[in-house]
């Protein structure tokens, strides 16, 4: 009998865990006793962790995005497109239906679809909506925005948690103060107010905060934590707070609200927030219509607790990996791995210019172990600069 893994989506969890199983059972596949098929709605890979940078040219786009073909094994079988788009999610009879509608039966399941921004729930927020976070061609347009932008207030919104890397919207206002004042000049830079709206009361854990905070201040940026939002009046060009004050801005940057893909929620597997629920240790499936074992969900799909960052989705993508392998080889309860909420999100306190030196430095915690007050260091910039490039040929080779 063939032991059959289904993974949906070909990101970066899909991918780890993908490629972390198959080169387990290199030899099993090759008698047929174990079968790994990955599906996704398209087949090219993007880095996502890379949009912050794109505005500012600090990347390209062919940095961060390759041929998915190229980084998954080709040992595993491969469904992209209307094969590998997910329409249908069956847990009681194990069997996913495509939107071709082509059928995978599974003896386990992986589910690592993400999720997506829901702009449509912000009223106003689509007929002006300036962001880096959602494709290359938006980061890239953003980036002409802030080219041709000479004076006035610059206003970077997060209306709602949770978003993938919290840290992100933090990080694009840092590297956007080195830009215009140290790229494009103290002169522009003393023109343009910058705020950046918050809504919750940390921009981190209390560690991150302590960093983070001062050096956003340091750099004259408005921070606004516990910001409630309301609308935005594309009309006036104010954002609306929930207790009626009005913000004018010139360029609205937002960080929209995210969603669970929709196939999940149409079919009837997330929880009352709209998320995959998972028991936050071993990542299987345990919702109120019941616990699927064979079931695991990974990264940003997963419960709104969980923070969804990269470096946790790599942490949870290797644990659920080895403890499929250690089911199918009968390894027994012993054998068993745990998430222990490994975490972390990357802090820049400065870019790299001709005026500066490049700062940063990757923090990381774990349920129970907060993060401990850190500095930013010149070796974290390269470190992170170097992450992207690594990512191919180490983090979704699995490799921990
Ligand atoms: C702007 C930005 C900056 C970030 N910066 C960092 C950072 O510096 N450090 C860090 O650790 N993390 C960062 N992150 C977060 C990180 O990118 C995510 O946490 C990570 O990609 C989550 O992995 P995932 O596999 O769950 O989702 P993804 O990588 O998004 O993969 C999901 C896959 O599912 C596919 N899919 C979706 N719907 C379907 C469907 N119906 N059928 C089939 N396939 C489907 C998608 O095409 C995609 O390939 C950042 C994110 C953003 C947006």
């Amino acid at each position: 009998m063939t032991e059959k893994i289904l993974v949906l989506g070909a990101g970066a969890a899909g991918s780890v865990v993908t490629n972390k199983v198959a080169r387990a059972f290199r030899q099993e596949i090759a008698k047929d006793e174990v079968e790994i098929t990955i599906m996704d709605k398209n087949d090219m890979n993007v880095n996502q962790g890379g949009f912050t940078f794109l505005p500012f040219g600090l990347y390209t786009p062919e940095d961060i995005k390759r041929p998915r073909k190229k980084v998954i094994s080709p040992r595993v079988k491969t469904a992209f497109g209307e094969d590998g788009e997910v329409e249908k999610v069956d847990l009681g009879n194990r069997e996913v239906t495509a939107k071709s509608g082509k059928k995978y039966p599974y003896d386990y399941l992986v589910i690592a679809t993400g999720c997506s921004a829901d702009v449509e729930s912000v009223p106003g927020l689509s007929s002006d909506f300036n962001t880096f976070y959602t494709t290359i061609e938006d980061a890239l347009k953003l980036g002409e925005s802030l080219k041709s932008f000479n004076k006035g207030h610059l206003v970077i919104m997060t209306p709602k948690m949770p978003i993938p890397c919290p840290g992100a919207p933090g990080k694009f206002t840092v590297l956007l103060d080195s830009y215009l004042r140290y790229v494009r000049g103290e002169e522009v830079r003393k023109d343009i107010e910058i705020s950046l709206l918050w809504p919750t009361g940390l921009l981190g854990p209390q560690a991150y905060d302590d960093v983070a905070t001062p050096v956003l201040e340091k750099q004259n940026i408005n921070v606004v934590k516990n910001f409630g939002l309301s609308e935005v009046d594309e009309g006036k060009k104010e954002v609306v707070a929930a207790n009626g004050e009005r913000t004018k801005y010139d360029l609205l940057i937002t960080i929209p609200p995210h969603k669970c893909t929709q196939a999940l929620v149409n079919s009837g597997i997330t929880d009352e927030k709209g998320w995959i629920p998972i028991n936050k240790n071993t990542l299987q499936y345990q919702g109120a219509g019941g616990s699927y074992d064979e079931v695991y969900a990974l990264g940003d799909a997963g419960p709104a607790e969980i923070i969804k960052t990269g470096i946790g989705t790599h942490y949870q993508a290797a644990i659920a990996g080895q403890n499929v392998i250690n089911d199918i080889r009968g390894n027994g309860e012993g054998a068993k791995v745990s998430y222990m909420g490994e975490m972390g999100c990357p802090f820049v306190g400065a870019a790299y210019t001709e005026s500066t030196r490049g700062e940063a430095y990757i923090p990381t915690w774990s349920y129970g172990r907060p993060l401990e007050p850190f500095k930013a260091i010149r070796l974290g910039w390269f470190l992170y600069r170097m992450y992207y490039y690594i990512y191919w040929d180490a983090g979704l080779k699995a490799l921990m």
